[in-house]
């Protein structure tokens, strides 16, 4: 099936985020259900964890069980951390392959499966990439020959995995790994299985746009979720409820700085490394949030033809993409889903 076109919608200027709506506030009674809320610091960012339980302890302790497993997580995969391993894998490009953690494995390869996808418009291997850019600090912009320079150290192809030995190795010095694109994707989905281990009916993790839910809402049909306009703070473009799904979106709003009118922003075109300029923003919308981490940043990078056909081809992956004229594609799977705000 196509993707459904909804044109016409002039977004002049786009800021895309999603922002978890009623779905983390309190429910009243009307089950045996309890809803709480609490929201943390990690990973750089706001996470908001929305447990549902038949008791206000065990949804606290959902709450705190997913609160532990990000902070676990973030120990391993940072890597503004010098001690995560992802920092050792780095430290060690050109050295000498390096053991890490079940979890830590299992993200690399999921990366690398979203680079294959997306014919390399995912590439966990950017790192020396967008530390010279390095949108949000010193707002710079490197020139053509620096970049060039980095081009033989993001060849995502020749990161060596050894599943046997749980090993990676980065074959030349200077290259760096960098997930900043899936990690929070992935943490969502490890921290709702410790929600359901904890004893959690439903729930949600948001960790700012990457949100995970599983089970209801009491009286919900699902896990209302906004999704908001790429240009206009505040204003949302449509609403969905979410049902054991993830939703996860990239746009160039997030993170950027202005220079003689030009957009500078932190999703890179690994074919140019400079940002990408196809979209404004991608949402994507799958069963796990690493898999809509991971492709709404590909995807944001293949532009709206290549991203939705890609979308369309793929079961259980629904997005909306917003191309640089502000011109909103929504996938097939979705028609009859999003409603007005
Ligand atoms: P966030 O949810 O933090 O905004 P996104 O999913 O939008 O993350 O991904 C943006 C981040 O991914 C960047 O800050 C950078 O660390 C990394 N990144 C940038 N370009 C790419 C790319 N082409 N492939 C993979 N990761 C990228
Ligand atoms: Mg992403």
């Amino acid at each position: 099936m196509k993707a459904l076109l909804i044109s016409g919608t002039p977004i002049t200027m786009l800021c895309f985020v999603i922002i978890v709506a009623a779905g983390c506030v309190a429910v009243p009674p009307a089950s045996q259900s309890v809803v709480s809320k609490r929201t943390q610091m990690h990973m750089g960012t706001l996470v908001t964890v929305t447990a549902v339980a038949s008791h206000k302890s065990m949804g606290d302790r959902a709450m705190q069980a997913a609160f532990d497993e990000i902070k676990r997580l973030e120990r391993l995969l940072s890597t503004w951390r010098p001690d995560s391993e992802l920092s050792h894998v780095n430290a060690a490009a050109g050295l000498q392959p390096v053991q890490v953690s079940r979890e830590t494995l299992e993200l690399v390869v999921r990366s690398l499966e979203m680079a294959q996808l997306t014919h390399g418009g995912f590439n966990i291997a950017l790192g020396p990439a967008i530390d010279a850019w390095s949108v949000t600090d010193r707002q710079r912009i490197p020139d053509d020959e620096e970049l060039q320079r980095l081009r033989s150290l993001v060849d995502w192809t020749s990161i060596q995995i050894n599943k046997q030995t749980r090993t990676i190795y980065l074959p030349r010095g200077g290259m760096r790994i960098d997930v900043g694109g899936i990690g929070k994707g992935y943490a969502a989905d490890r921290a709702v299985e410790e929600m359901k281990r904890a004893g959690a009916t439903g729930g949600s993790v948001a960790l700012s746009g990457d949100i995970k839910t599983f089970g209801l809402l009491p009286d919900r049909k699902g896990f209302p979720v906004g999704i908001r306009h790429p240009r206009e703070e505040g204003v949302m473009i449509a609403m969905i409820d979410l049902n054991d799904e993830a939703i996860s979106t990239a746009g160039d709003y997030e993170r950027f700085f202005e220079r003689d009118g030009v957009r500078y922003h932190h999703i890179l075109d690994p074919q140019t490394l400079q940002p990408a300029r196809a979209c404004q923003s991608v949402t994507v919308i799958a069963k796990e949030g690493t898999m809509a981490d991971g492709l709404d940043t590909g995807i944001f990078v293949l532009g709206p033809e290549q991203g939705m056909a890609l979308v369309e081809s793929l079961p259980g992956v629904e997005a909306i993409i917003i191309d640089q004229e502000g011109k909103i594609t929504v996938s097939s799977g979705l028609r009859g889903r999003l409603h007005a705000p």
